[in-house]
Formats: structure tokens, C-alpha cells, sequence
């Protein structure tokens, strides 16, 4: 690491080489309006600036605010590929429609996205670690205090440049197992990315800090037994060794987010020959599974944290290391199939890596 840090704010059409996560920000913003009489607006693109919103705007006391986070990467001939944009626009589709929110059509979220990063694609350098994110939002922008459904609603869409979510290289983390709080529960919005989602889980992260973890390990909200995910990302288990392995993920019960990346990597466990399982599991039987040296990997998945290994539990009374600690080789496999598939390395049969370059455009 230089001593001298590069300002957070990209110069024009110069890449971000530190990017971090979250904070260097791409020069533009999409914005549409969606109103009751007339349905969406065109879209504008225009530099990236503040809002003015009216301190009552409804998004902002009641939370009917739904997004999206999606990445676009540099293949190795230098186009951009965006990951898999039809899959978080149906996502996106259904946490609006959640929050009694208007839905986008599928096509002008892709022409958004593929907007913002043709005009902003020279922020991200050729360093394969580093990716655009995108952020795209809905919120609802009526004037109005009273506790019912917005009638007017924004979509916005904006983008960083993202290193690893973990640092660049490839760390394992530690997960702390929540038996005081609960990310979801049946009938809640577990299962949807909606903002209301995440400053509940920010105490328990910080006790997952303060228990020198990196992530919390939530567990089912009525018996706090079963696993479910990590809160931004979902959890792998690897069951036996080589060619045999297992590659399991708790079942979606309604209480988890259905990760994009959770799906790719039932898919490419597949195509690699593994066994890949979809099961309800509580901590106590991974804990023996792991003494018993039944399973000896696990990972977490999301669009930030593509695949990162899981070397510790951390639990009530009792704290164990996954097989040796270090990232497993099934773990690392998949880790980069996945890679391999961002970077237009591998063969893409289902035409996940979509080109922002074809015609079609949101804004004029
Ligand atoms: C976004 C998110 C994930 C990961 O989903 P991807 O589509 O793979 O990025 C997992 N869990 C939660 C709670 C999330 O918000």
C-alpha cells in the first residue's frame, strides 16, 4: 500500500486504481419519475448530484425505498459484460412490488444500466479485481405524512467502482451466529431487497465485530436453529471432499434472499460435477458435521462478496475453525468459474455476461 491515498472522486475519464467499496462513486446518474396518470417518465442521465427532496417525503419516513445491486466488469478484450441484469431486474421487480410499489419494466432497468456504464465504463481500470457496481433505487417521493402507499416514485440509477469487498485478495472471514436478533421472518421482506432490511442488522454487526467477526451468521427467527444467510450474502456448505463433495445451501424458506450469485453457484457446482444441494441445516449439525470432519469448507456469495471463504463460527458457547482454516478447494474452484465467467474467460451458455453496447437506450 502507497502512503499517499488517491481522493475519493475520480478524475474525468481516468480509472479509480483504490477504489474501496462504497464511496468512488461514477460521474453520472439515470433518473426517471413514475406518477399514477402517466406511468414512467423518459429517463435523463445527468452528472451525479444531491437530491432536494421535501424533508416529508414518504420514502424517507415509512421506507418504501427497494434497490438493487448489480456488477459490470471488464472482459480480458477490454468490453464491459454486466452480470446477469435480467435476474436483478425481476429481483428488483418483486421487491417493489412488496412495497406496494410500481414495478419498472425489465427492459428500461437493462437500458439504464447499460446507459451508466457506457458513459462511465473509464473509471473502472483493467485490474481484473476491481468492478463497477451499480445501485439501482426506487423510492417513494410524495409530500405526505400520512401512513399509506406513495402516489409518485423515483428510480435512480447510480455506480461505484468496487474492489474486494473483503480486499483484493482472497481472505477468509469469520461469522458470528445472532441468537439475539432476526434478520426476516414469515411473511416479513426477507426475501426482498428492501432498505428496511438493513439498519436492523447494523447492532448485530457491531457484536460481530466486537466478537472479532467479520459477518453475522443469522438463524431462523421462530427457533434460532436452522441456517439461513450472512445478511448481504448467502451461505455455502461443502459436505465430503473432491469429485464427491456437496456443495449445499440453506433451502429458501421465504425468510432468505434469493442471491443471484446463490443461484450461479448451484449452477456452476453442477457443471463442475459436484452434487449441489439445496437443504435446511441448523448450526448444531453443522458444528458436528465439522468435528466430524464430515464437512470441511464453507463460503459466503453475493454480488459484493463474489466468493469468499468462511474459516470460523463463532457461536454462544462455542467457537470452531472450518477444515484448516484456509480457503478449501472446492470453495476456490467455484470461486473461479465464477471469475472466469465475469471476465468473458469461459464459456457462457446461458448468456449471463450481457453487453451494454446493443442498441436500445432509456434517455435520449
Ligand atoms: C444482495 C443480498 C444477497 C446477495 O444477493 P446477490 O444477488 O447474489 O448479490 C444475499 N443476502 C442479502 C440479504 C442481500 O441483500
Amino acid at each position: 500500500m502507497s502512503a499517499i491515498s488517491e481522493p475519493n472522486t475520480a478524475p474525468h475519464n481516468r480509472a479509480v486504481r483504490h477504489p474501496g467499496h462504497g464511496e468512488s462513486f461514477t460521474e453520472h446518474m439515470i433518473s426517471l419519475e413514475w406518477t399514477e396518470g402517466d406511468g414512467w417518465s423518459e429517463g435523463r442521465m445527468t452528472p451525479l448530484e444531491n437530491l432536494s427532496v421535501h424533508p416529508g417525503m414518504i420514502g424517507l419516513h415509512y421506507g418504501q425505498v427497494a434497490y438493487e445491486g448489480l456488477k459490470a466488469h471488464r472482459r480480458v478484450d477490454g468490453s464491459m459484460g454486466v452480470w446477469r441484469p435480467y435476474d436483478h431486474a425481476a429481483r428488483f421487480q418483486r421487491s417493489c412490488r412488496r412495497l406496494a410499489m410500481p414495478e419498472l419494466p425489465v427492459e428500461t432497468f437493462v437500458a439504464a444500466i447499460d446507459q451508466l456504464i457506457n458513459a462511465d465504463e473509464s473509471s473502472l481500470s483493467d485490474d481484473p479485481a476491481h468492478s463497477i457496481y451499480v445501485r439501482p433505487i426506487m423510492f417513494g417521493t410524495d409530500t405526505s405524512l400520512m401512513l399509506r402507499p406513495s402516489r409518485t416514485y423515483r428510480f435512480l440509477v447510480m455506480a461505484f467502482v468496487a474492489g474486494g469487498f473483503f480486499g483484493d485478495g482472497v481472505e477468509s472471514v469469520s461469522v458470528f451466529a445472532s441468537h439475539e436478533y432476526s434478520r426476516a421472518f414469515p411473511g416479513g421482506t426477507g426475501d426482498v431487497k428492501v432498505a428496511a432490511n438493513y439498519a436492523p442488522s447494523f447492532l448485530a454487526q457491531r457484536q460481530a465485530e466486537a466478537a472479532g467477526c467479520q459477518q453475522v451468521l443469522w438463524l431462523d427467527a421462530a427457533e434460532r436453529r436452522y441456517l439461513e444467510e450472512m445478511g448481504g450474502m448467502n451461505l455455502f456448505l461443502v459436505r465430503g471432499q473432491g469429485a464427491q463433495a456437496q456443495v449445499i445451501t440453506p433451502k429458501l424458506t421465504g425468510t432468505l434472499l434469493p442471491g443471484v450469485t446463490r443461484s450461479t453457484v448451484l449452477t456452476l457446482a453442477e457443471r463442475l460435477g459436484y452434487d449441489a444441494v439445496e437443504e435446511r441445516i441448523a448450526l448444531d449439525q453443522w458444528r458436528a458435521e465439522c468435528a466430524a470432519g464430515l464437512m470441511s469448507e464453507a463460503f459466503a456469495c453475493g454480488t459484493a462478496a463474489v466468493v469468499t471463504p468462511i474459516s470460523t463460527v463463532v457461536d454462544r458457547s462455542s467457537t470452531w475453525t472450518i477444515g484448516e482454516g484456509k480457503p478449501g478447494p472446492v470453495t476456490m474452484a467455484l470461486r473461479t468459474a465464477l471469475t472466469d465467467l465475469h471476465h468473458g474467460l469461459a464459456p457462457d451458455p446461458e448468456g449471463w455476461l450481457h453487453s451494454p453496447t446493443g442498441p436500445g437506450h432509456a434517455t435520449h
